[in-house]
């Protein structure tokens, strides 16, 4: 709201639907997120339809996640965070970051052209986070969960109203402001690896048996989610240098959690205590 992107926030909630009669599933992941506080309803076929009337009704059952939001550009939202900060005094620059070397109590951070010297320094670079850091003598354990995603010209006759999460399909599909887009399953591999669109072919007839839509709009996309062998991210300071930071490792989920990882770097840079325990998401668990 205070960014001024409030409009792209659909609170619609998120929608796990099976084809398939697994009601018993459905009651089982529902116990579980009552466990963790999270509020979920238990579908049928009528009501999934009452919920998303256009769509062809192949969801036998669903659990909906009535308390998440999503929204239609993450981009577009992010750069709203970026004119906030340059609005509040923050100076954006885009610029390769070469490498970051100590200098005296302070750190250099050496660009493709030109440099800045900085009290404290965050490494927030997600995948590519590791790479910085080798020189120092840091090992970084980081893979690489890749995914696609391409997006379709909507049907206005089948309009897609929240995302939903196809079990027995393995994709999710969503509204998004330039169309439905239709995303793949987690592929292991190296980051920088081609592209393989397998999973992505499979999947787009299955969603387009679903919402009906058009032709694609643009190409097919592809990223890499940071992810460290226990899933958790890296928020605090390295164990040798003073002044610095890590910030990565939001893996699956850190378009969502990113901002309260900043906010706790931010604490921890300013010498009070974060508001949240940050003592899982210690580097040191890994790096020493
Ligand atoms: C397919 C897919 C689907 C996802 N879906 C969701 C979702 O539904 N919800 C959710 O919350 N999260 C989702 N995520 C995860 C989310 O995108 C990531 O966790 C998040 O982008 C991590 O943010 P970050 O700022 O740490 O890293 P990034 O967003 O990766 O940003 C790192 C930046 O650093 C820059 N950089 C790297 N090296 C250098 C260098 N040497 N010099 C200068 N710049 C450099 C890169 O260009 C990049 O812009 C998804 C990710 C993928 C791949």
């Amino acid at each position: 709201m205070k960014a001024g992107a409030g409009h792209r926030i659909r609170e619609t909630g998120w929608l796990r639907a099976w084809r398939s009669d697994a009601v018993a599933s459905a009651k089982q992941e529902q116990a579980m997120l009552a466990d963790y506080g999270i509020a979920s309803e238990l579908l049928d076929r009528q009501a999934i339809s009452a919920l998303e009337p256009d769509i062809v009704p192949v969801y036998k059952t669903g659990l909906l996640h009535t308390e998440t939001t999503s929204v239609d550009s993450p981009g577009a939202v992010v750069k709203a965070y970026a004119l906030m900060f340059a609005g509040a005094g923050g100076e954006v620059r885009q610029a390769e970051i070469k490498a970051i070397m100590p200098a005296g109590d302070r750190w250099r951070v050496v660009l493709a052209g030109g440099e800045i010297s900085a009290r404290h320094v965050v490494v927030a670079l997600g995948p590519w986070s590791a790479d910085i850091l080798r020189p120092l003598g840091y090992r970084v354990p980081l893979a690489f969960e890749r995914g696609y995603h391409r997006e379709f010209k909507p049907n206005p006759a089948r309009s897609l109203r929240r995302p939903i999460y196809d079990i027995d399909g393995g994709f999710i599909m969503t509204p998004m402001e330039q169309g439905i887009r239709v995303t793949s399953g987690v592929e292991l591999t190296d980051r920088d690896a081609p592209s393989s669109f397998a999973q992505l072919d499979q999947v787009v007839p299955l969603a387009r048996g679903v919402a009906e839509f058009g032709d694609p709009v643009g190409e097919a996309w592809r990223g890499s989610r940071p992810t460290l062998p226990d899933s958790l991210p890296m928020i605090g300071p390295v164990p040798r240098h003073a002044g610095l930071w890590l910030a990565f490792g939001n893996q699956h989920i850190g378009f969502t959690t990113g901002p309260a990882t900043g906010a706790a770097i931010a604490a921890m840079i300013g010498g009070t205590p974060p508001s949240y325990d940050v003592v899982p998401f210690a580097p040191g668990r890994y790096i020493s």
